[in-house]
């Protein structure tokens, strides 16, 4: 039986943290400052701080300054509004991060709506996702972009081919699909709502599942030889003795290992992409409002 070929997410993102931090070097001598990157956390989430923490520590590992802005609960919706916009004036800041979720009486997307579309390095801000959907340069999102990243080292030219994409959150679904349509795909959404999934999964050649469910897309959906996407983080139930559960994506992944052509590992595939994409676009916000462009291949 053939077996996938495994998409090693954690060393192309290791080389991609390598390569940004290659081009701060030139930056610093050339502005006399360190890109920065503030991020914002609200309340005490224990998944949102472990994210935070690592996020500060990748962006100074690769030579950037971290700025960090931990907020109580208790915050309200203008005063977090009021530290993006001293953010937006901020020199020394390229990119700013409002860590999500935010506590339910805060709007987020009012909040996103405050930061400055040129330091929107999460990509979130509806003028980056309608610069996107129209084909200018934009901020993408970060996992989608990772993801992206992926398909390409390992595919090439991506025209022509069909495209799945399970998943329509702002956040991951919807660049996704963008993405891969600038990349002249032939590209469906499917959803919560779709018919018949698994017929719609076993027209892909490329399959991206973004929905929040272990396990549930299974070998018996795919093409074979289908490229597929993992980008789903879920934990199952602990077993006996184990303090904490297994860590899976959304696809069955020994199961679909004997009928895709390449499959990215959970974890180890798109999550570490996440965080380089971020150091990434900071880098090139950096680049942009000092008016000059990134280096190549960033
Ligand atoms: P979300 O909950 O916002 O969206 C989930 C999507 O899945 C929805 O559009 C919904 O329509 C669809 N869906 C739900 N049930 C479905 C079903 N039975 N069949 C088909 N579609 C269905 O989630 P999100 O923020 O897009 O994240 C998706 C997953 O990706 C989560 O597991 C999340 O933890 C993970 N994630 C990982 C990273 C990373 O860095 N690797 C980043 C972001 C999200």
């Amino acid at each position: 039986m053939s077996s996938a070929a495994i998409i090693d997410g954690k060393a192309f993102a290791a080389n991609l943290r390598q390569r940004v931090a290659s081009a701060v070097e030139p930056f610093v001598t050339l502005t006399d400052r360190k890109p920065g990157l503030a991020v914002v956390l609200v309340g005490e989430d224990p998944a949102s701080q472990v994210y935070v923490g690592s996020k500060k520590r990748a962006t100074v590992e690769a030579g950037m300054n971290s700025f960090e802005h931990r907020l109580p609960t208790s915050v309200s919706q203008n005063e977090l509004i009021a530290l993006v916009e001293t953010l937006n004036a901020d020199a020394a800041v390229d990119g700013i991060l409002v860590q999500l979720p935010l506590p339910p009486h805060i709007d987020d997307k009012a909040v996103i709506a405050a930061i400055d579309p040129a330091k929107d390095v999460d990509g979130f801000h509806v003028v980056n996702a309608g610069r996107l959907a129209v084909g200018e340069d934009a901020f993408v999102p970060c996992t989608p972009l990772g993801c992206l990243m992926l398909l390409k080292d390992h595919l090439g030219d991506l025209s022509g081919k069909n495209a799945v994409v399970i998943g329509r959150s702002n956040i991951v679904g919807k660049p996704m699909a963008q993405l891969l349509l600038a990349e002249n795909c032939t590209v469906t959404i499917a959803h919560s709502r779709t018919q018949d999934l698994p017929e719609v999964v076993r027209r892909a050649d490329i399959v991206v599942a973004a929905v929040g469910r272990a396990e549930m897309v299974t070998g018996d959906w795919l093409k074979a030889g289908a490229v597929v996407i993992d980008v789903g983080i879920n934990r199952l139930e602990p077993e006996a003795g184990q303090g904490k559960g297994r860590l899976v994506g959304d696809v069955a992944f020994d199961d679909a290992l004997a009928r895709a052509g390449a499959i990215t590992p959970v974890p180890g595939g798109v999550g570490p992409m996440t965080i380089a994409c971020l150091l990434r676009n900071t880098l090139v916000a950096a680049y942009r409002r000092a008016g000059m462009s990134a280096p190549e291949g960033i």
